[in-house]
Order: C-alpha cells, then sequence, then structure tokens
C-alpha cells in the first residue's frame, strides 16, 4: 500500500505516526485541504491518497480524514472550484470504504456526503476563531498593527545574508494595536494601509519569522462568508489554528512548508496555551509529485484553460483529475499510481507513463474487447451468400467468464484494418522497394489472413482508386472449413489473426487520440514560458472509425443510464465508466460530449508504452 513504498522516509512517517498515537489525546486524524482556487490535479490526489491511507493504517484506533477547504483568499476562490473539488475526492476515493462517523459527528445534510470523516469544513468555519486567537497575540504583546506599504516592508524584511530590521511600529500599546484592528475589522480602512504582524524576530535566519504578516484587508465578497469579513487571514496564521481546531495530529504537506513549521508550531503553541483548543497538531512535510512533459500548478492550468489552449479543465489532455476521469483512467489506477509513487522527502520528475502502466493494468482488468477499425479498409467476400449474417459469440473478457459473451456479426461486406494489409503489388509495396515489410504475417494480395474469432480469408483482387492506385477494396475468399479458430488436416496455418467489423451492422464513430500536451520535458524550464513549449499536435480526432454492435449497445445504455441516474445518491456514474480494449488498438471510454448521434471514444492508453523516446 501506500505506506509500505518508499522506504526509509515511510518508516520514520510510521514511527512518527505510532508515537503520535501513543503521545496524542485524539485518534490520528488527517486532512485533505485545498484551496477553492482551481481544480485539483494529479498532485493533489497523491494528498488525498496519502492522508486518506494514513487515516485508515489507524482505523482501529478510530483514525479519520478530513476535508477541508481552505477558503481563505476569496480574491481567486470560486464556489465551482468548490463543487469540483468535492467531486474529485469523492471520485477518487470511490469504492473504499467509509470511515465509521457514529459519534454525532456524521453530517446530516446530504450535500456534504463524501468518503471523508464527517462532514466537508471549511477554514472559514473558524474565522471568528482565528480573529479572537489574533485578539489573543496581540494582548499577549505577540502581535501588533502595521502600517508599512507592501514595497517597505518587502526593503525591512531583509535578505537570507542580512538580517532585517524592526518596523517602526511595532511598539505600539496593545490598547492602540487593539483599537486599529478592531477598525480593521470595521472597515473602517482601505486595503493595505494596515496589516497585523506576529512580532517574532526580525533576525532571524529564517526569513518565514521576521514578523510573518497574520492578517490582510481585502473589501471583498467570500464564496462561503458573503460580506461578513473585510480581512482574512493568512496561510500560516489559520492553517495551524484550522488543524488545531479539529483536533488533526498530522498535519501533512508538501516539502517547501518545511521552513514554515517553525511559524506553524510558534502559532499553535500559542493557541493551545490560550486554551483556545485542546491540542497542538503537527506538520509533516513529503514531497510534491511533479510530472514530465506537463505542468502541475494550479496556477498554470488556469492559464491553459483561461486562453483556451484546452477545452476546458476536463480537456482529455489536462492532468486535472476531471480530465483524467473524462480521458477513462479510472480511480483505482490513480490510486495505484499514487501507490507505486509512494512518499518520500525527495523530490522527483515522475513519467506520465507509469500513470499509463497503471491505467493498462486496470483497464486490462475491468474492460471488456471489442472490435474497431480506426482506418477502414473495405472487404467483400465473394463467396458469401448474399445478404446472410452469420453471429458469433465471443467472450467479452478473455480471462474473465463472469463479464458473459458478445455478439459479433459476419457477412459479405466487412471492414478490416488499412495497416492489416500491405500492398505489395502498389504504390506502398513500390515505395518499400517491392517488398513486404519484415515479419509481416497479415494480408498480402494473393495471402491469407485470419479474421479473429471466424474465418480465414484470402486476397483475390485488389480494387483500387482510379487517381491514386491505393487500394480501396478487396476481393476475398471465404474457408468454410477453417471455421472458429480451426485448421483443416494438411493445410499449414494461417499466422497473421486481424480484427474486422461487419459492415451492415457496424456503428460509425469518433475517435480522440492524444499525446502529451507539452513537448518539453519540463515545460518552461529552456523556454520562459511555459506556454511556448505546449505541443501544438497534441489532438487527433480520427472520423469515420466502425465498430461492432455490442459497443453501439453498451454506448446507449450508459448513455440511458446517466440521464436517469440518482445523482442525490451520490452517484458517480459517468460516460468513461464505459472503457474497452479495441483489439490491437489500445483502451478506449466513452466520452461525455457523446450523444446518441455521435458516439465519441477517447484513447486511453495505447496497448503498450510507445513513450520512451
Ligand atoms: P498548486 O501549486 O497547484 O496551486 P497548492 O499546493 O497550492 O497547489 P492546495 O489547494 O493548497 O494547492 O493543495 C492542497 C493539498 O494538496 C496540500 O496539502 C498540498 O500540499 C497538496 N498538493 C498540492 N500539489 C501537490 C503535488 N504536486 N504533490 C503532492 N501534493 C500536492
Ligand atoms: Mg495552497
Ligand atoms: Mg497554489
Amino acid at each position: 500500500g501506500l505506506l509500505d513504498v518508499g522506504q526509509n522516509d515511510t518508516d520514520a512517517l510510521q514511527e512518527d505516526a505510532t508515537a503520535g498515537a501513543g503521545a496524542l489525546a485524539g485518534p490520528i486524524t488527517t486532512r485533505f485541504p485545498p484551496e477553492p482556487n482551481g481544480y485539483l490535479h494529479l498532485g493533489h490526489a497523491k494528498a488525498v491518497s496519502f492522508n486518506f491511507a494514513v487515516a485508515r493504517a489507524f482505523e482501529k484506533g478510530g483514525g479519520r480524514c478530513h476535508m477541508r477547504l481552505d477558503d481563505t483568499n476569496p480574491t481567486k476562490e470560486d464556489e465551482e472550484y468548490v463543487q469540483s473539488i468535492l467531486e474529485d475526492v469523492r471520485w477518487i476515493q470511490q469504492g473504499l470504504p467509509a470511515f465509521d462517523t457514529n459519534d454525532g459527528e456524521g453530517n446530516q445534510s446530504g450535500e456534504d456526503v463524501g468518503p471523508w470523516y464527517g462532514k466537508v469544513r471549511k477554514t472559514s468555519d473558524y474565522f471568528d476563531l482565528i480573529y479572537d486567537a489574533a485578539v489573543y497575540l496581540i494582548e499577549s504583546g505577540d502581535a501588533f498593527v502595521d502600517e508599512l506599504s507592501a514595497e517597505e516592508m518587502r526593503e525591512y524584511r531583509g535578505t537570507l545574508t542580512e538580517p532585517g530590521r524592526e518596523s517602526p511600529h511595532r511598539n505600539r500599546s496593545v490598547e492602540e494595536n487593539l483599537r486599529l484592528f478592531e477598525e480593521m475589522k470595521n472597515g473602517d480602512h482601505e486595503d493595505g494601509k494596515y496589516v497585523l504582524r506576529a512580532k517574532i524576530d526580525m533576525t532571524s535566519p529564517n526569513l518565514n519569522m521576521r514578523d510573518p504578516v497574520l492578517y490582510r484587508i481585502k473589501h471583498e465578497s467570500h464564496q462561503a462568508t458573503g460580506d461578513a469579513w473585510c480581512l482574512y487571514p493568512m496561510y500560516d496564521y489559520s492553517h495551524p489554528i484550522a488543524d488545531a481546531v479539529e483536533g488533526i495530529t498530522h498535519s501533512l504537506c508538501t516539502l517547501e512548508f518545511e521552513d514554515h513549521r517553525p511559524l506553524y508550531d510558534w502559532v499553535a503553541e500559542r493557541i493551545v496555551k490560550a486554551g483556545l483548543v485542546p491540542t497542538q497538531p503537527r506538520q509533516i512535510e513529503f514531497s510534491r509529485l511533479n510530472l514530465k512533459y506537463t505542468v502541475l500548478s494550479k496556477r498554470k492550468l488556469i492559464q491553459l484553460v483561461e486562453d483556451a489552449h484546452v477545452s476546458g479543465w476536463d480537456d482529455p489532455r489536462m492532468p486535472t483529475i476531471s480530465g483524467l476521469r473524462r480521458r477513462g483512467f479510472p480511480p483505482s489506477a490513480i490510486r495505484l499510481f499514487c501507490e507505486r509513487m509512494g512518499i518520500s522527502k525527495t523530490d522527483s520528475n515522475i513519467d506520465f507513463g507509469i500513470l499509463e502502466d497503471c491505467a493498462r493494468e486496470k483497464l486490462d482488468e475491468g474492460s471488456p474487447r471489442a472490435f474497431a477499425i480506426l482506418d477502414p479498409l473495405k472487404v467483400t467476400i465473394t463467396n458469401w451468400a448474399g445478404s446472410t449474417v452469420e453471429d458469433f459469440e465471443v467472450p467479452r473478457h478473455p480471462k474473465r467468464d463472469e463479464m458473459g459473451v458478445r455478439t459479433v456479426p459476419f457477412g459479405k461486406s466487412l471492414y478490416i484494418e488499412r495497416s492489416d494489409f500491405f500492398d505489395l503489388d502498389g504504390p506502398e509495396g513500390q515505395r518499400n522497394g517491392g517488398k513486404s515489410p519484415k515479419g509481416f504475417k497479415r494480408l498480402l494480395p494473393d495471402g491469407k489472413v485470419r479474421l479473429k474469432y471466424a474465418y480465414v480469408i484470402s486476397c483475390d483482387e485488389v480494387v483500387r482508386d482510379p487517381t491514386t492506385s491505393e487500394p480501396v477494396e478487396l476481393k476475398c475468399t471465404v474457408y468454410p472449413e477453417t471455421r472458429a479458430g480451426v485448421t483443416p488436416d494438411g493445410e499449414a496455418r494461417v499466422k497473421g489473426i486481424v480484427q474486422w467489423v461487419e459492415a451492415s451492422t457496424a456503428t460509425r464513430c469518433k475517435v480522440m487520440q492524444y499525446d502529451r500536451l507539452f513537448k518539453a520535458e519540463e515545460p518552461g524550464k529552456e523556454s520562459d514560458n511555459f506556454l511556448d513549449d505546449i505541443n501544438a499536435d497534441s489532438l487527433k480526432v480520427i472520423d469515420g472509425v466502425v465498430v461492432e454492435p455490442s459497443v453501439a449497445m453498451d454506448a446507449l445504455g450508459m448513455m440511458a443510464k446517466i440521464r436517469s441516474r440518482d445523482s442525490d445518491a451520490g452517484d458517480m456514474l459517468c460516460h468513461s465508466d464505459l472503457t474497452y480494449q479495441f483489439e490491437r488498438s489500445g483502451y478506449f471510454a466513452l466520452d461525455s460530449s457523446s450523444s446518441v448521434d455521435e458516439f465519441i471514444f477517447n484513447r486511453v492508453v495505447t496497448l503498450r508504452d510507445t513513450w520512451a523516446a
């Protein structure tokens, strides 16, 4: 599991957690605390998986994981993001057991139901307490109201090699600080006029400890609290308070917060001492997930959406949870990926191929097989009786009988994949020096091939386009005695086996093939702007793909289910739950923009790794 990998550091973390279990009053409690200022991405999935896994590992002792929206900056936050975040976390954790909430803390309102423990929490739920804690810090001489401009403050702050200087306003009386802070709260001052700062140490080697800002004025409506507040707490100040209020024992965050830990502890110690919260939480850092050939930063992802480089947050090329879901990555594949990545204290840049391998593993297990022809070449069986169609019952999954059978019709008019015929006598053969490609075992003019599950056919005649001379149709003979895999005595076994689709029962659909979204391993590293590294050819739309009837039937069934689903019941059904292995082509999932008139399939992954460059 997630806790077993990553070795040394994980062991330390486990020990840590166990030590915590003895030392702390409450059960092991973690939280996933995204800011609702964008959609979740794969990096967040790692944090979700880790926080939930730690809590589940200690479930016997009452372990739990909270869902908290860290909504302290109204400027970039939005209700749309809140909803998408909750949906994505539910989806990632789909199918896993929920925490037992039979202690009166369980949520009443249906909308909050999720895999997390109890109700959805928001840092803004604690705005009163966070404010009271600030008043306490002022009273105890640990905070003061400053009025340096942002620029002055930067200058006073010093650098890594130079100590900072104390603000001239640092020694205001407690009374004056209280009065000004109250005025800030009451809206008497405009944005930027005053800030509340902690009084710590302007000579600290840690810049975060040089009288950090705790509160700033922002006359802005908040998506949860409306106009109740015009001053908002900073992350470093509000986070330890929210953690402490909720009884979080292990506040897991990414490594860039390591230098913030002394400030986290500084705040936490003081509010515990004030009696505002019972126990002191601890911050523990782990490495960020970085993925090659993409970006994992909400700010950059927002830019891709806003500048229309992609079709939206759920564009199947996006590394967002909604993009991966729409593309057809199952949640189990994302969890497997997070487990394989493990937890460590070393940042790494991971290959997207690892996620694809996880997807192949899960999709192979869970997806029925079907025949689809992406680039159809017409085949006419000259010795087949008219419009007769013969049905073959074949397994939906080669290793899983419980998935049942599908019916694949065979008839006079068929399609095979253009690349499964090598036109030795035509322009293609000439381009290849009059030879067929080395090791080519499929259909050649005058050659034979087996149509999987059905018959061996031979190619008698190639009908060509009069202008280009490229083949447009093959006239073939079928051998009835080769039905369903039989090789008649004395005959050589036909080596090539290909997929096919019968024309009169086929459905036409569209396939979207994706490549990496960026050309550079680390977008923006060499070029100055990550947008310069966008891969202009990351989407290939293939029209006129033909699929066997079982696919059309399943797709219609899925769309009907989605139309009639009970979304109030937290039903997570989505189009991309319908996945296939289109034999010899890859794994594909139904796209959410499909309609009864047009089925669209996204290629999730190819059958084999094609990324190794
Ligand atoms: P971004 O830089 O994309 O905006 P963030 O860290 O600011 O990400 P938050 O909403 O604060 O986004 O993240 C919620 C949680 O997810 C945090 O605990 C954070 O540490 C974790 N997280 C975010 N990005 C990653 C990542 N790439 N790898 C691992 N954990 C991450
Ligand atoms: Mg953040
Ligand atoms: Mg951020």
